[in-house]
Parts: structure tokens; sequence; C-alpha cells
């Protein structure tokens, strides 16, 4: 199945949101292509974005001034024509109280996350099944899933994922940062070595309702486990590969031979600290948690006081990175782990999730506005465009599909 956008034209072409100057996209054939490729990200952490007071996604931020890495002027630019918004909830205490507390920022997350499209009906919807991406996509709009980054909002009850499913939520990542009562963590010391019972159970249900299991983040032995287990092809919605940069939160050569023999996908992260060596420093992140908690929690403020925030706010990023300089991945970095999967397993088997807006972004790919130099380059190697239909989209799709077809129970 070869994803192109058969036309942008439609309501939001109408209301003048259309894509890309056409005088940019003839200039270069590589450019051109990209725009015409349905193009999906597998994990964007935007939704953050939309809780901001006085933020608006149709309006356009620069990254230095706000920190954001996408908008929707943003994914005209760089022809991304949506992806899967995550429904993210930060690790907290595995107890009664805080299982509740994270229950409910996950509904008001899903929630906001409906409200933006509903806001702009011209500009984004709601998708659902795999078929609705090139529909929404020709209709000029962009094509909105969400997923679950970390399952702890569930707590004890492993049905609530139905409400999620009932919500629109079609992928479901069980794990973040630090084990849960779902399982173990790439980036923590292992407790249950893999899913834990209920973690078992929700791989069970993530089945039969048709969601995707999403590996990215889990131990090796959870993927191992998810992969035993489901009766769909499992995805890893945004991970590198651990043989270009060794860390624990890519995955190695024969696991990613495994995921691909199943008819799984690799999307590939940009996130700098899993792309190359950066040494940690306590006092670096303490002041950057200082400075983000400011964005995040501006508390009752007039817009001039936000502005006045925002403003010190970039000028203490810009400080801290003086203070504190952090090596950064290139572009160049990013496409080794790009390559090296294609390489491995072939373009049926890996696409992206760049975790914009949750920490990704390199050098010379700061922003989502900046992905057609993927496109372009890929074309240099000589990827055709059915392959490329199949990386900036096609692949996540068949997964999502076959995690469709292999449900068992309506919700
Ligand atoms: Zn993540």
């Amino acid at each position: 199945m070869i994803l192109t956008r058969r036309t942008v034209l439609g309501g939001a072409a109408a209301a003048g949101l259309c894509k890309v100057s056409p005088v940019t996209a003839k200039a270069d054939p590589a450019r051109s292509l990209h725009q015409r490729l349905i193009c999906l990200d597998t994990h964007l952490d935007t939704p953050a974005s939309l809780a901001r007071p006085g933020w608006d996604i149709m309006r356009r931020h620069v990254r230095d001034a706000d920190f954001t890495q996408v908008d929707y002027p943003r994914m005209v630019e760089g022809g991304l024509d949506g992806g899967f918004f995550a429904i993210y909830t930060p690790q907290g205490p595995l107890t009664p109280e805080g299982m509740l507390a994270a229950r409910d920022a996950a509904f008001l997350r899903a929630m906001e996350i409906r409200e933006m499209a509903a806001a702009h009906p011209m500009a984004f919807e709601l998708a659902l099944v795999a078929e609705d991406a090139a529909r929404i996509a020709a209709s000029g709009k962009r094509i909105v899933y969400q997923s679950i980054e970390n399952s702890y909002p569930l707590g004890e009850d492993v049905s609530l994922l139905r409400v999620f499913y009932r919500l629109g939520v079609r992928m479901v990542g069980f794990i973040h940062f630090k084990n849960n009562q779902f399982g173990d963590s790439a980036t923590d010391k292992p407790q249950w070595h893999g899913l834990s019972p209920k973690g078992r159970e929700l791989a069970a249900l993530g089945n039969d309702l048709g969601m995707v299991l999403d590996a990215s983040h889990a131990s090796d032995d959870v993927f191992d486990q998810m992969m035993e287990t489901s009766r769909a092809p499992i995805i890893l919605s945004h991970s590198g590969c651990r043989a270009v940069h060794d860390h624990p939160r890519n995955i190695d050569d024969a696991r990613i031979k495994k995921l691909a023999a199943a008819g799984g996908t690799i999307q590939i992260n940009s996130y700098n600290s899993y792309l190359i060596d950066v040494p940690p420093d306590p006092e670096r992140d303490k002041v950057r948690g200082a400075l983000m908690q400011r964005l995040r929690n501006p508390g009752d403020q007039t817009p001039a006081q936000r502005a006045a925030t925002m403003r010190d706010v970039a000028a203490g990023m810009k400080a801290l990175e003086k203070r504190y300089p952090e090596p950064r991945a290139t572009f160049e970095t990013y496409m080794q782990h790009v390559t090296h999967a294609l390489d491995l397993v072939g373009p049926e088997h890996v696409g992206v999730g760049c975790d914009w807006d949750g920490g990704g972004g390199v050098v010379g790919m700061e922003d989502v506005a900046a992905i057609p130099k993927i496109t372009e380059q890929l074309v240099k190697l000589g990827y055709t465009q059915s392959q490329l239909a199949g990386f900036w989209g096609g692949n996540a799709l068949r997964v999502l599909q076959a995690a469709h077809e292999a449900r068992k129970t309506p919700a």
C-alpha cells in the first residue's frame, strides 16, 4: 500500500491552512515527495503543551523561546500529517493516592487532546483505525491518533484500559522511567524480571481490545515477554539502536530482528542522551528541572506575566547551557540510528518516533519543521517512494491494523 496524499485541497485549504508553499516543494524532488507522503510520528508529547495557559496550537512558536517543537504551522511546514499524541503521565508513588491522582491527570490529558481536535475541526481530526489516516490526510487535516505513555494511571484496575479505548486510545505503553505495577523499566533495576502478573493482564486486554502494545521504555525482559504473549505485532514507538549507542533505552539487533520477523516496527527516537553519551550532571538536571517547573506550573498569571516568565526561563536555559555545557547529538547521529535499523531489517519495519516535546530533537533537526531532511537523506540513499511511504506511516498503520484484526471483544 503506497500512502500518498491524493489531494491537499479540502476544508483546511479553503480556510487558508494549506500545506507548504508549492514553490519550495517543486524546487526539490525529495521535498516534494516528502510533502506527498503521509508522514506520521508515533510519539508526540505535544499534548503537554495544550495545558499551558495561553498556548495556542494554531500559532507558530519558536523552540528557543518556549521550548515547544510541534504546532499546526510547523506540522504543515514539516509535512507531518499527524501521529500518536501521547497521554503521558510521569511515574509517581505506587500508592492508592498516587494512582488516583495519575488517573485524573491522564483523563484530563485525553480530554485536552479531544478538545484540540474539537476546537479546530478544519485542522485536526481524531483517528481510530488505520484506514482513517488516508481519508483525513486527503481532506488536508492532521491525523490525531492517541496513545498512552506509562500505564501507571490505570492503577490496580486494568479494565480502565477499556475506557481509554472508548476515548480513542489505540496504543498502550506500559512503563516509563521507573518500574511500575505492570513491569520493569529499561532504566530501573529489575524487580519483576519482565511483566508483573498485572502487566500480563494488561497485555492480554490490550490485545483483546485491538490496541497496539508499545515496548518503548520497557526492559528487555518486558519486550521479550510482550513478544511471546502478544497475538499481534508490537511496536517500539520511540526507541533507538543499542548497536549504535549502548543505552538501556535502546534495543539490540537480535531483538529488532525478532520484532521485525513478527511484523512489528521500531520508530527511531531523537532523544539526545539515548543517541550519544551524555555524562550525568545532577546539578544541571536540578537547575533545568526547576526552570521547566516554572513553565509547567505558572500559577495564576496575567498574559503579560506569563510572557515575562517565559523570557526568564528562556534566559535561564541559555545561562544553563553555558554553565553546564552538554554534548548534543546531531542530525547525522540520528540518521545513524535510522540507517542502522533500515540496514538490519529493511524499510518495512522502521519509522519515526522523535519524542517531540518530550525531550527529542538534535542539532540540525530541532523541531518538526525540519523532518523533510530525513526524506532527503533516505532518497539520497536510494529508498523508493513506496519504501518511504512505509517508513513514514504505512508500517505503523500496518501494525495498528494487525492489532485491530487480532481483537477479541468489542470494547
Ligand atoms: Zn518517552
